[in-house]
């Protein structure tokens, strides 16, 4: 066959096929015929009744008197402290609390569930399917910790958030950011020091055809990373606005980006109902990014005073985490002595950033930012647990779930998972852990999920039950 008739015959081919795959190129199709099904055996779904439960609601400082919660399909019906009587007709499935506390299931509002229990050298290094396939393992292991929710703030896992609320592997609900989008030179540059000079349109470094980094220069540059991330199903975008510690060609007095170079993200992400979120330490970084309309800022332990005051006064949330030493975080990343020096500038600033953050009643997340190590992440409630040194046990709890919840909705008319999360209430989504012993007297025990946590909802699913019969 000639060559120009090969190509005749593949065109018409290819023509063919995209006629014929014209419904599957939409994101929906029918999972039945591929026996895609959850396990039985880990799950259950249906009709819940907790039967005298005390409750933790996700707001309030008290526990609430022995009460009932219906949960029907993944929705809280009902709550009542008078008994609460189902249609025996239904496959109802009694759990008798005993007096246990109930509480929202746990919201992480800064991982990376593709990246955090991965050696680095790995994550550049290995085959991407195989790394896909850690990740899935570490996403039940997310859950079985009692997060039910977290807020993804880069790295590829749309995929991974498809098969968890696909029921094909296990996991928590995923907020995903898609690719964090960084500069040249920024904090998430790890092309290898030769990889420049870049030209535009040219070829992608290995992190971007992963999907785990965007580079993107000029806000134009910046408006279509931010679109492509959007198109993916990115429910809010995450930008690097200043230095960051692990990465080599920064220093982390660094400002990132310019104005207009933020505000091209803003401007895209907020046509699409949601927010920029931005990884900054310093004062200068911040103050750039809230004058370009960020929503909330990731970090901020260099901040200064009349800062955390602007914060407050433009209703900014404030993401930080809980980074006190390096061995806790189990940050020996192999750090260059350079990095390790700009770790300790931050841990340093930790105790001044939640001081600062109660001060002006900043709206403050919780989040973990546990990376490239696996003993690391198994640390994650255990980071919950280290607020105390700033709040009540309440007031932890009531940041990650009802105030970390209200950040997920930040995200607007494209929340993935549209309804209340973090709170027990009537109407609002069934994520729900039933603890042995009460977290609001000690919030130690969400540092050991496996053994206090008996029940793990999530949608209205069963995932986790070692209530004693
Ligand atoms: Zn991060």
């Amino acid at each position: 066959m000639s060559a120009r008739a090969e190509l005749r015959l593949s065109l018409v081919s290819v023509v063919l096929l995209i006629g014929l795959c014209q419904a599957n190129l939409a994101q929906d199709y029918d999972l039945a015929g591929l026996d895609l099904t959850p396990p039985a055996t880990l799950v259950s779904s249906g009709v819940t009744l907790y039967q005298n439960v005390r409750i933790f609601d996700g707001k309030s400082t008290e526990l609430s008197p022995p009460s009932n919660v219906l949960v029907r399909g993944n929705t809280i019906e009902r709550i009542s402290v008078n008994p609460i009587t189902v249609d025996t007709n239904t496959n109802v499935r009694v759990i008798a609390g005993d007096g246990r506390v109930l509480m929202p299931g746990l919201i992480d509002a800064h991982w990376h569930a593709f990246m955090a229990a991965i050696p680095q050298m790995l994550m550049m290094t290995a085959d991407p399917s195989y790394l896909h396939l850690l990740a899935a393992r570490q996403a039940k292991a997310t859950l079985m910790r009692g997060f039910t929710t977290v807020r993804d703030l880069g790295g590829p896992v749309f995929g991974l958030k498809r098969a968890i609320d696909e029921g094909v592997v296990l996991g928590p609900r995923i907020y995903p950011s898609g690719a964090f989008i960084l500069q040249t030179s920024g904090h998430g540059d790890f092309r290898f020091r030769f990889e420049v000079p870049r030209t535009l349109g040219g070829p992608l470094s290995h992190s971007e055809v992963e999907g785990v980094a965007a580079i993107a220069d000029s806000p134009d540059e910046v408006r279509l990373r931010t679109r492509e991330q959007l198109r993916q199903g990115a429910s809010q975008i995450k930008l690097m606005a200043g230095g960051g510690v692990a990465s080599p060609y920064n220093p982390i007095e660094s400002t990132q980006y310019t104005e207009p170079e933020i505000r091209a993200a803003v401007e895209a992400a907020e046509n699409w109902g949601t927010y920029v979120t931005v990884h900054a330490y310093t004062p200068r970084a911040i103050r750039q990014a809230v004058a370009a309309g960020v929503k909330c800022i990731e970090h901020g332990q260099l901040i200064d005073e009349p800062t955390a005051q602007l914060l407050a006064e433009k209703g900014i949330w404030w993401s930080l985490q809980p980074f006190l030493d390096l061995e806790e975080e189990s940050l020996a990343l192999n750090l260059s002595p350079v990095s390790h020096q700009k770790a300790m500038a931050v841990f340093a600033g930790t105790d001044n950033a939640y001081k600062l953050a109660k001060k002006y009643k900043i709206k403050t997340a919780f989040g973990t930012d546990l990376l490239f190590d696996a003993r690391a992440a198994n640390r994650q409630g255990a980071q919950l647990a280290k607020l105390v040194r700033w709040y009540t046990p309440a007031e932890a709890l009531k940041m990650a779930t009802a105030d970390n919840g209200e950040l997920m909705a930040l995200s607007g008319f494209i929340n993935p998972y549209p309804g209340k999360l973090g709170v027990v209430e009537e109407g609002a989504l069934a994520d729900l852990l039933l603890v042995d012993g009460n977290p609001l007297e000690n919030l130690k025990l969400v540092a050991d999920p496996d053994k206090n946590f008996l029940i793990i909802m999530k949608d209205g699913i069963i995932y986790k039950n070692t209530l004693p019969k």
